[in-house]
């Protein structure tokens, strides 16, 4: 699916090239999707996306992220061009035939469906575009979470995300006191929840909750399973938390150990926690007017008095 000289925005951040450098040497066949990943994590970089602005619902209920039903305002030109950088790596020439907001738009609330209408429009192929609409959602919710860091709820108890509504990709155990956070691959958030309760499920009853460890070496490493809904998640005890550009990398660096778990009947949800149904809105124009910013203000004031 990929195709190398497509032109890639490469993130700054040395220890990330390092890392990933590294796992590319151990794991040759993921470069694909290594590839895809820093293209996405450079594109994080980019100024263009710290100028979304995300405007949550004025009303939503309790247990909603906080993206819920919200209004994305993004700069149109520039959020198109870097969506679509990342889409010529996947899928080259036939990026240009795919709308790059919609597919963002519809990969933010995991519509399948829509995905899928999008990619046959570009006559490409489904999955890969669903894959890439993925990372594309990275920079944007990435630089939401910064934007929205002040008003996520101080406690959250939900098993999914309260910014994105994702599940965890990982459940840390950082510090001395090793209280359990879950953290989520795409926005980067993390949030504490008890640690006998099951993310999917909320079970707590602690007979039908229990690990899996692997046999020898790894001490760090677990695998939290629920005998009730069959679902697992892969935890980790860490010094500190990890970068949110290491989660992914993370991730795929311990596939072992989904296997494991898949080889044991548990399993991961396929659909979200929390579908979220936002939309993206482009603003137009706003490099004229950052430009002339004051006149414009001043004159358009003047004439409504
Ligand atoms: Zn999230
Ligand atoms: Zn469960």
């Amino acid at each position: 699916m990929l195709w190398p000289h497509a032109r890639i925005r490469r993130a700054r951040n040395v220890e990330l090239q390092e890392r990933v450098a590294a796992v590319r040497r151990e794991t040759p066949e993921s470069d694909a999707w290594l590839t895809l990943l820093e293209a996405a994590l450079g594109e994080s970089e980019d100024g263009v996306w710290e100028a979304a602005v995300p405007s949550p619902a004025a009303e939503r209920p309790v247990k909603a992220p906080a993206l819920s039903h919200a209004q994305i305002t993004v700069d149109g030109r520039a959020a198109r061009r870097s969506v679509r950088r990342l889409l010529t790596v996947a899928l080259l020439s036939q990026a240009r035939k795919i709308d790059a907001i919609a597919v963002l738009e519809a990969a933010l609330g995991h519509d399948d469906a829509r995905l899928e209408a999008l990619a046959q429009a570009g006559n490409a192929d489904p999955s890969v575009v669903r894959v890439a609409g993925q990372m594309a959602t990275i920079p944007l919710l990435r630089a939401c979470a910064r934007g929205l860091a002040r008003e996520l709820p101080s406690t959250w108890w939900e098993g999914y995300c309260p910014l994105c509504g994702a599940w965890p990709v990982v459940a840390e155990y950082t510090g001395l006191e090793r209280k359990r956070q879950l953290r989520c691959g795409r926005c980067g958030v993390g949030w504490a929840i008890p640690q006998l309760r099951c993310v999917y499920c909320d079970e707590t009853h602690h007979d039908n909750l229990g690990y899996l460890t692997p046999e020898a070496g790894e001490q760090t490493r677990k695998i939290e399973v629920c005998n009730t809904c069959k679902g697992y998640l892969k935890a980790v005890t860490t010094v500190r938390p990890l970068a949110p550009w290491a989660i992914l990398v993370d991730d795929l660096t311990t596939v072992p150990l989904d296997i494991a778990a898949l080889e044991r009947g548990y399993r991961r949800p396929e659909r979200p926690g929390y579908s979220l149904e936002c939309r993206i809105t482009e603003r137009r124009g706003w490099g004229r007017l950052v430009e002339v910013g004051g006149g414009w203000w001043r004159s358009l004031r003047q004439g409504e008095a």
